[in-house]
């Protein structure tokens, strides 16, 4: 879909928010403009951190029979975290997510005393509000726990689309979540063992998880991933191993490819000048899959980059440079 209303888009969902433009006024050196890009990229950085949920380091172990549990303190919207299990039986815990409906036993983690050690991976959605409830089902009892949420205010971004544009959007991406809903719903066993990798060689330009508004009266949708605003053809990288699980062309999205991680971990590159995987290919971390452009609704090139854990976009901060559990 082409916007003619590009500067709206543009500054909203372009430009890096709180960045410094090097400019050539009176008493401009090249001291300065190494001093300003400094500025401008520790700011970039310390926004990301500060966009960022907080991480899991807060986490208290409790004791359930034979068993230990380690769980995050407190969770924010749009997190994703691990509830860890060491001791005997471990690997048979079952967990249930009661808001999602969703039932499973714990992965294994891959340590010799592995029989003994499981984990699985939960996630709280950018619109919850409320704690999260969980129900961890052993050989011989079940507990029921209710993870803390803390819900942060975020200033509503407001952009300043016609109702009409509003509908339209909101009609095309129904459709494109409904059709990758089926996507997301896939899973497998876990094919990354290594921290995840940037995407591109570039610097976030937006963060993840800003509410915003189309235009007045109309829901709040929020940013669902982060963009890396490049020229168009940059290179872009598999954050980890996986498979590919979809490649298309969207009119929101774009040209987009998903990655499948397993353990209902996907992630998803969108507005791609150029596609180079197909369906069913393996690939590596770090591996080309594509470039960067300005497909979809965009008006700049820039690659938009989602974490979607059973369906559920989550902070992709949380997972970068980490090996998650
Ligand atoms: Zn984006």
């Amino acid at each position: 879909m082409a916007l003619k209303n590009s500067n709206v888009l543009e500054s909203h969902w372009e430009r890096p928010r709180g960045d410094f433009q090097p400019s050539s006024k009176k008493g401009f050196t090249w001291f300065s403009l190494f001093l300003i890009l400094l500025c401008s990229s520790l700011n970039v950085h310390a926004q990301a951190l500060e966009s960022s949920p907080k991480l899991e380091s807060s986490r208290k172990i409790v004791k359930w029979g034979r068993l230990e549990l380690s769980l995050p303190r407190q969770i924010s919207p749009g997190q994703a975290f691990s509830l860890r299990f060491s001791g005997r039986g471990a690997s048979r815990v079952r967990v249930r997510f009661p808001l999602e409906g969703f039932e499973t036993l714990g992965s294994t983690l891959e340590s010799p005393e592995s029989v003994k050690k499981s984990f699985v991976l939960g996630r709280a959605r950018l619109e919850d509000q409320k704690n999260i409830p969980l129900e961890l089902i052993s050989q011989y009892e079940i507990l029921k726990l209710s993870l803390p949420l803390e819900v942060e205010k975020k200033e509503v971004q407001q952009l300043e689309f016609k109702k009409t544009e509003f509908l339209s959007i909101n009609k095309n991406r129904s459709a494109e979540d409904f059709k990758l809903g089926k996507i997301y719903g896939l899973s497998g066993s876990r094919a990354w063992t290594e921290p995840f990798a940037a995407p591109v060689r570039g610097r976030i330009t937006s963060p993840y998880g800003t509410p915003r508004q189309y235009t007045p009266g109309t829901p709040i949708s929020y940013h669902s991933g982060i963009d890396y605003g490049s020229p168009s053809g940059t290179p872009i990288y598999a954050v980890n191993a996986g498979q590919v699980a979809f490649v298309g062309h969207y009119a929101v999205r774009g040209n987009i490819t998903v990655l499948n991680h397993g353990l209902g971990l996907y992630t998803a590159y969108l507005h791609q000048s150029k596609i180079l995987v197909k369906v069913g290919q393996k690939v590596a971390r770090g591996q080309k899959i594509g470039e960067i452009g300005s497909t979809g609704l965009s008006t700049a090139p820039h690659l938009h980059l989602e974490f979607r854990l059973r369906g559920v976009a989550v902070s992709p901060l949380e997972w970068l440079g980490r090996v998650m559990p």
